[in-house]
């Protein structure tokens, strides 16, 4: 047996093989697998928009006008007009003086902390922050001080007994944690970070979109913008496309654009990925009741799932991680739940420590009441049916909304120990095939049919025009 032979024998024995999984269809609230319909329950895609009409149109639309490829680094080929304009509309969203785009969340992650810390300078890390920023650690060569999970007392005691003056420090965490949709303490954080000289950095990943007023992410929900130095985000969760974003002052952008190593040497996002989430964030912007939406959904699902006797809280996070513990029986739990109509896929380590393997549920805004409460209902029948009774899983960590942190428990000690930067999280198996599905426009309602007349107009007043594109090449 060879090393590769030898890692995924191993891999087997322990129940932690991976497989990408073929679905049909775009990422709607029902895809097809293995040719059966079921309901999409583990999707980044919060608010519906990756599959929005008039997302599809403005992507369809600058593929047309632009090409689909960016041909190089915006450093050698040049900025194409769209990647301005869509940073120029983050930047407004966001609250923030300039934004610089990046080809994916993990490319802006590693960019941005290994053009901020070097070696010598050290960085403070949350303990379950995403794998990208885990990489980016690594990659700056800066010392790395992992503090535990949200504890704000374990990080302001890090920043003190780190206290050199003549290197640059970084607090750098998710917002809205990924396996575990809980809220980073980002008030306290900046304070921390202006009373010790540090620079955060804040991965919204997971929050534009979804929180904060008209869903700018949880910095803004925090009144932070003018505290926080750089904010990343991607652009492939409620945004619905590829890419992602900084948002930081004109100076730390003008900076980024010099040093950050994923924006110099790699190609620019593609204009149909850029058009994409342009138009994403426009819908986004006019019609506000997504996030309303997938608040409300979240909370229902979460209710659905405690009336079937999960130890889920009543909170309004769209990530609801249903932790079984063992990673086979969480893979037996899938596979159930699959065979009975609903995907959530099960994530074991290293994206999350060991002990710690779960169902992470997502809501999404295009998800009716009735699918929510018809899946919290398969859940439970798929978790009796795998032998793991609903009251037996683990309760999530720290939920939305508690300000204050109480002592830690054993359960959390436990996860602290198993965690500290020793596993990395990275998404699990998601692989789309062909899309075949049709987009449903009557099955979210008025909402979502109102935004596909909207369309209509949108298509009418900007049709690509392939005539002038045509004569513009034969001018070129
Ligand atoms: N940060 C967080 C918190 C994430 O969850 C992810 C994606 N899972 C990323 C960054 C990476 O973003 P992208 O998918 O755009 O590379």
């Amino acid at each position: 047996m060879n090393e590769i032979e030898q890692r995924l024998a191993e891999l087997e024995q322990l129940g932690l093989t991976r497989r990408l999984r073929l679905v049909s269809g775009p990422q709607g609230a029902t895809v097809l697998v293995d040719g059966k319909p079921v309901l999409l329950l583990c999707s980044n895609n919060y608010l519906g928009l990756a599959d929005h009409p008039r997302v599809r149109e403005a992507a369809a639309d600058a593929a047309m006008r632009w090409g689909v490829g960016a041909g190089s680094s915006r450093l050698v080929s040049g900025t194409m007009t769209i990647h301005g304009r869509l940073e120029e509309q983050l930047a407004e969203f966001k609250g923030s003086e300039a934004c610089v785009l990046f080809g994916s969340g993990y490319l802006a992650n590693i960019g941005v902390i290994d053009a901020l810390a070097a070696s010598g300078d050290t960085v403070f890390s949350d303990e379950l922050n995403h794998a990208s920023i885990i990489d980016g650690c690594r990659l700056s060569r800066a010392e790395v001080i992992v503090y535990r999970h949200r504890d704000v007392e374990h990080l302001d005691w890090s920043l003190r007994k780190h206290a050199r003056r003549e290197c640059r420090r970084l607090i750098v965490t998710d917002s809205v944690f990924s396996m575990d949709g809980d809220v980073a303490p980002l008030s306290a954080i900046a304070e921390l970070a202006d009373m010790h000289g540090a620079r955060v950095l804040v991965d919204e990943a997971h929050a534009t979109g979804n929180l904060g007023p008209g869903g700018r992410g949880a910095v803004a929900e925090a009144g932070l913008e003018d505290e926080i130095d750089v904010v990343v985000g991607t652009l492939g969760k409620a945004l619905g496309s590829y890419g992602a974003y900084a948002c930081a002052s004109e100076e730390i952008v003008r900076y980024l654009i010099n040093c950050a190593r994923p924006l110099i040497y790699s190609t620019a996002p593609s204009p149909p990925a850029v058009a994409g989430a342009l138009a994403a964030l426009s819908l986004l912007r006019e019609r506000p009741h997504r996030v309303q939406r997938l608040r409300s959904n979240a909370r229902l699902l979460r209710r659905a799932l405690a009336g079937e006797g999960f130890p889920v809280a009543d909170t309004d996070m769209h990530i609801v991680p249903l932790i079984v513990g063992e990673p086979r029986a969480t893979m037996r739990l899938c596979q159930e739940a699959l065979e009975r109509g609903v995907f959530a896929q099960a994530i074991r380590p290293p994206s999350v420590p060991e002990g710690f393997s779960r169902l992470r549920l997502t809501a999404m805004a295009s998800h009716t009441a009735s699918e929510l409460e018809m899946a919290a209902g398969v859940l439970g029948d798929a978790a009796r049916a795998a032998g793991v009774q609903p009251e037996a899983f683990m309760p999530a960590l720290n939920e939305r909304h508690e300000e204050v942190l109480e002592p830690a428990s054993e359960r959390e000690l436990a996860y602290a120990e198993r965690g500290a930067h020793a596993y990395e999280r990275a998404p699990e198996l998601d692989e789309t095939g062909p899309m075949s599905a049709p987009f449903d426009l009557e099955r979210d309602g008025e909402a979502i049919a109102g935004d596909a007349r909207v369309s209509a107009g949108a298509a009418a007043a900007t049709p690509f025009d392939l005539e002038r594109d045509l004569q513009d090449v034969r001018a070129a």
